[in-house]
C-alpha cells in the first residue's frame, strides 16, 4: 500500500440503513442525503455514487466545492442543494448546472435573479427561514419584501423548497425551543400559500427530528448522521429502542478503518515508551508500532487511552501518539507479525471499536471525529 491507513465504505451496511429510514419516513416523503463534511468522513467521490446506486437522488452538501464533487462523482443526474456557502460569482454556476442552492436573505434572493435575468434561465432556491435557531435563515421581518420580489419575478426563480433547520432536535432539553421553532415555521410558510407561491418541498426534519418529532416530516427530510449508521445522540437511541420495543440496533455503521502493523520491538520493564515519560513498561513487552497519527484524525488525547483490533483482539495504544505514528502492546496477542492488519475503527472476528468508544475518549461528538478524518486517506467501497 502507498498509504500508511485506508477506509472501508460497506455498501450492505448503506443499504440497511436506508430501508430502515425509509420504514421510518414512509414511501411518500422525499429523502435527501446529506453529505456535507465530505460524507461525514465517508469520502464524496464513494458513497454519493454508492448511495445513488441505491435509489437516492436528492443530495445535500455544505458548500460549493463540495457541490462540484458531488455532480462530477455521479453518473446520472441528482438534485444537489447547497445548504450553506456559494459565493456570488458562482451563482451563474449554479443556475446553469440547476444546482439548489439555499437563498436566507433578501439580498441573495436579488443578486440571484439579477444573475438568472442574464442567464435567461430559472435558478432553483431553497428559502431557508429563520425560526429561532438564529443562524442563517429570511426572518419573519424580512419575509413580505421576499414574497413581494418572489412574486415580480416568478419566471426568474423556482422555488424548490421552503426549509429551517432545529437548534438541538436530539435533546430533549430543547423539545420546547424546537416546538416553538416548528410553530414559527409554519406560521411563515402560510404566508406563501396566502401570496399564490407554491414552495414545491417543505422539509424540516434532520436524522433527530426523524425519530423524535414525526410531524416535521413534511414532504422531504435531510438525513445525514443516521445513514452512516450512527444515532445523532443516544438519547435518540434511547427513546427509539424503547418506544419500538426492540433489543437490536436496527443501524450498522458503514465506516472501517484500517491500517497495518510497520514494525515490532522488545521493551524492557523499566522502559519508558514513546516521547517522555507518559508510558513507562511496567514488564517486559512486545509492542507494535503503527502508521498513524494526529496527522491523520486520529486524535492525540487517545494517547494511553485508544484501543484497536490486532489478529481479533483489543490491544491499547501505549505512550503519546505521534504525528504519524502511534504504539500499541501486543504483548499478550500470539502470533503477531508485521504487515498484520490493525483496525482503527471497526470489526475484526468478535471484537470492534466502535465510532462511539473513540469519540467519548476523545471527547469529540461523533459527527466530529468522522468529519475529521482526512481527505487523502483512500476510501474503497467493499460489499
Ligand atoms: C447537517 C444538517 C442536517 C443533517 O443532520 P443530521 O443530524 O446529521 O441528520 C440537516 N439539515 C441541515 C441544515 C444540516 O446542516
Amino acid at each position: 500500500m502507498i498509504h500508511s491507513s485506508y477506509i472501508e465504505i460497506s455498501k450492505s451496511a448503506l443499504q440497511n440503513n436506508l430501508n430502515f429510514l425509509k420504514s421510518l419516513i414512509g414511501p411518500s416523503i422525499k429523502f435527501s442525503s446529506v453529505i456535507k463534511g465530505n460524507a461525514y468522513g465517508h469520502g464524496i467521490e464513494q458513497f454519493a455514487p454508492l448511495a445513488q446506486e441505491l435509489g437516492i437522488n436528492h443530495f445535500s452538501v455544505f458548500s460549493t466545492d463540495e457541490a462540484l464533487r458531488t455532480i462530477s462523482s455521479l453518473s446520472s443526474p441528482a438534485n444537489v442543494m447547497i445548504m450553506g456557502y456559494i459565493d456570488k460569482p458562482e451563482l451563474e454556476w449554479a443556475i446553469l448546472n440547476d444546482v439548489i442552492f439555499y437563498v436566507f436573505e433578501l439580498n441573495r434572493l436579488q443578486e440571484t435573479i439579477k444573475v438568472a435575468k442574464l442567464l435567461k434561465k430559472k435558478a432553483k432556491i431553497n428559502l431557508d427561514l429563520e425560526t429561532g435557531m438564529n443562524r442563517l435563515g429570511i426572518n419573519a421581518a424580512e419575509l413580505p419584501q421576499v414574497i413581494e420580489v418572489l412574486q415580480a419575478n416568478q419566471e426568474h426563480v423556482q422555488v424548490h423548497g421552503v426549509s429551517t433547520h432545529f437548534a438541538g432536535a436530539e435533546s430533549y432539553q430543547n423539545h420546547d425551543r424546537v416546538m416553538q421553532q416548528f410553530n414559527v415555521y409554519n406560521t411563515l410558510v402560510q404566508k406563501f400559500s396566502k401570496a399564490s407561491i407554491k414552495p414545491e418541498l417543505k422539509h424540516t426534519a434532520c436524522s433527530a427530528a426523524v425519530v423524535a418529532y414525526p410531524d416535521s416530516h413534511m414532504d422531504m427530510v435531510r438525513v445525514g448522521i443516521m445513514q452512516y449508521g450512527l444515532w445523532p445522540s443516544p438519547e435518540i437511541y434511547q427513546q427509539y429502542m424503547t418506544s419500538h420495543e426492540v433489543k437490536k440496533d436496527p443501524l450498522q455503521r458503514i465506516i472501517s478503518w484500517k491500517s497495518r502493523i510497520m514494525t515490532l520491538k522488545h521493551v524492557a520493564k523499566g522502559e519508558y515508551v514513546g516521547y517522555g515519560t507518559s508510558y513507562q513498561a511496567p514488564s517486559d513487552l512486545l509492542l507494535a508500532v503503527v502508521p498513524v497519527g494526529y496527522a491523520w484524525g486520529y486524535s492525540r488525547s487517545l494517547s494511553n487511552q485508544g484501543h484497536v483490533l490486532v489478529r481479533e483482539q483489543v490491544a491499547n495504544v501505549i505512550g503519546i501518539i505521534n504525528m504519524n505514528l502511534m504504539m500499541i502492546d501486543v504483548t499478550a496477542i500470539p502470533d503477531v507479525h508485521p504487515e498484520d492488519e490493525v483496525v482503527l475503527l471497526g470489526k475484526q472476528g468478535k471484537e470492534s471499536i466502535t465510532v462511539r468508544s473513540f469519540s467519548e475518549l476523545s471527547s469529540q461528538l461523533n459527527y466530529e471525529m468522522l468529519t475529521r478524518l482526512p481527505l487523502n486517506i483512500p476510501r474503497v467501497v467493499v460489499y
